[in-house]
């Protein structure tokens, strides 16, 4: 998707930290993170959000989530984490192209709000 910075970090057109690469996602380090360890899982496919999400997709992204959980003590996640994926304007989503931010490292606020 033109104009879309994620696309153009999953083309290599923007320099990113990766941190995992596969046919389906990337993972990459937030460029300002909001916990000591916070990364973003991109699924390579554009689309904006869990509401626009088709069935092939969504079965797509639970195969990513799959692949994340045999990942966490790699991750720095062998405590816990939170996994959060914004949408629109009450959920402060700033990127339309759908991503899960994957936050822990230390203890984290048992405020979500
Ligand atoms: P949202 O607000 O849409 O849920 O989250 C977008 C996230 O993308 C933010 O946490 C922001 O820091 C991150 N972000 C925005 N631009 C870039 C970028 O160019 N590189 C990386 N690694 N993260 C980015
Ligand atoms: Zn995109």
């Amino acid at each position: 998707m033109e104009n879309c910075i994620f696309c153009k970090i999953i083309a290599g057109e923007i320099p990113s930290a990766k941190v995992y690469e596969d046919d389906d996602m990337l993972i990459i380090k937030d460029i300002n993170p909001q916990a000591d360890v916070h990364y973003l899982l991109l699924p390579k496919e554009h689309y904006a959000n869990i509401v626009e999400m088709t069935d092939a997709q969504a079965q797509t992204l639970a195969g990513c989530i799959k692949k994340l959980s045999a990942m966490v003590d790699e991750l720095g996640l062998k405590d816990g984490f939170r996994l959060v994926s914004n949408k629109g304007k009450h959920g402060c989503q700033s990127v339309e192209h759908l991503h899960i931010h994957i936050l822990g490292g230390s203890q984290l606020s048992e405020n979500m709000a």
